[in-house]
């Protein structure tokens, strides 16, 4: 297999063929199809519907699907190589690509490493084959709503949205917030609480249902305007009385629960998209100083020394960056030691926070035709704003847990001071 000819988003690390293989087709379909749409879902906040076909024909939908199911077999540090490298061309796509992706990899290499009984494994396996079969053999799109607006997202109360078990399936009620895909997907991945009857809803009856798109009672409503990362067409959704069977468990009874205690880097995979952002800044301000942008005039501004010195500040930070991204990639896996941990909080924070800091810098650098909007600058700068608002694991959120999990074990507490 012959090396790369770039250097992909996630740096240029150690990589299987098959990680070539993979990086090579989505940095080409990034560089010759995403990049110059981007601008188009972001001007009219429309779902990038097209690269979803590009996805599909390329078998990137079901990237993380099982060989044995007819999928790519790619692992999580792949996906997450992967993932960086499309959000360098077109965030939208990345971000959401990742929901879809999540549907797959939670239900298969992260389901792996989750402790089940053979009854729950047996079933698992058999249900999860049917999702994995509609992606691979018919294109099917998968979004991941999970947020309410309340602290449910934040792993904090259990979610609003209650499943209330009837006859061969489950009948879903509520509300979501922030549902990127809407109207694009197939299948709605809803985590929401199993309503047992009582007034005691709990976090441990987690539910993973995944709700077609063409479900009576499901309903997509709310406009969508945002800042940034306007290609996701987050919009609200409405579960009235949904009907959805028992095949459409993703998970069985009780299993989310464990698994995000067990598998903290699941939340850990909003963070490619930022890199690839991080990166896109970063190219375009070489190619900007060094005149070289097509369609612009050739003038040079590297020869200033101010430029150079903001070159190596974007350098010097987008490294760490990688570096501790790359890191945690390699070492996700289920019960990670605390200092894997704390490294997983610092890479999510360095690289939500760090990606909006290097399109500053970058503006800042390029100056003000460098922000105009046929250039891509200014769409990455909102867009590299949004990755810190991600629950769970929110910039805040992060300083919170790592601050805490630091000075207490599990099981400490203090008296309140006096
Ligand atoms: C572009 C985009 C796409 C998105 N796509 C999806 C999606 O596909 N699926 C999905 O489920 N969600 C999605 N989200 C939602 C996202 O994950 C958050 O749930 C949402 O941004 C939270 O909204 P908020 O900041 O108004 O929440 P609020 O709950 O009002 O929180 C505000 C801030 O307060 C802090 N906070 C929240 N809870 C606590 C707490 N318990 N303790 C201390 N501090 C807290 C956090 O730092 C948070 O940023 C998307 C968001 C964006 C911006």
């Amino acid at each position: 297999m012959p090396q790369l000819n770039f250097t992909p988003a996630v740096g240029d690390l150690p990589f299987t063929a098959k990680q070539r293989s993979l990086l090579s087709l989505v940095h080409e379909l990034g560089k010759t199809k995403f990049a110059g749409r981007a601008a188009q879902w972001d001007e009219t906040a429309s779902f990038p519907f097209e690269n979803y076909r590009d996805l599909r024909d390329a078998g990137l939908l079901a990237l993380c699907v099982p060989e044995a199911h007819g999928g790519l077999g790619a692992d999580y540090a792949t996906y997450m190589m992967i993932g960086a490298e499309i959000g360098r061309f077109c965030g939208a796509t990345a971000l959401t690509y990742n929901m879809h992706i999540c549907s797959t990899m939670w239900t298969g290499v992260l389901a792996d490493g989750i402790a089940m009984t053979e009854e729950q494994r047996s079933e698992h396996v058999r249900r999860r084959a049917l999702h994995f079969q509609r992606v691979v053999k018919d294109g099917a799109i998968y979004a991941q709503p999970f947020s309410e607006g309340s602290a449910a997202a934040a792993g904090r109360a259990p979610f609003g949205t209650t499943a209330r078990k009837v006859e061969g399936g489950w009948l879903v009620n509520g509300r979501k917030i922030f549902a990127s895909l809407s109207g694009a997907a197939n299948y709605y991945g809803v985590l929401c609480t199993e309503d047992k009857g009582d007034d005691k809803p709990d976090a441990r009856d987690t539910l993973y249902l995944a709700v077609p798109a063409t479900s009576e009672g499901f309903a997509i409503s709310g406009e969508w305007n945002p800042l940034g990362m306007r290609g996701t067409v987050s919009r609200n959704l409405t579960f009235k009385d949904v009907f959805v069977s028992d095949d459409e468990q993703l998970m069985p009874r009780g299993i989310y629960y464990k698994g995000a205690q067990t598998w903290p880097a699941m939340f850990f995979t909003l963070a490619p998209t930022y890199l690839g952002q991080a990166t896109a800044a970063y190219d375009f301000t070489v190619q900007y100083l060094r005149g070289e942008v097509p369609g612009e005039p050739p003038i040079k501004r590297r020869m200033y020394a101010t430029k150079q010195i903001a070159m190596a500040q974007m350098r010097i930070q987008l490294e760490s960056m990688k570096s501790l991204f790359a890191r945690a990639i390699q070492e996700a896996g289920p019960n990670p030691t605390k200092d894997a941990r704390m490294r997983l909080y610092a890479a999510q924070y360095s690289v939500m926070e760090g990606a909006n800091d290097i399109a500053r810098l970058a503006i800042r650098t390029c100056g003000g035709q460098g922000m105009m909007r046929h250039l891509p600058l200014e769409r990455i700068y909102r867009d590299s704003r949004c990755g810190s608002l991600m629950l769970p694991w929110t910039a805040e959120l992060v300083l919170d847990r790592m601050g805490r999990e630091t000075l207490y074990e599990a099981g400490e507490r203090d008296d309140a001071p006096a």
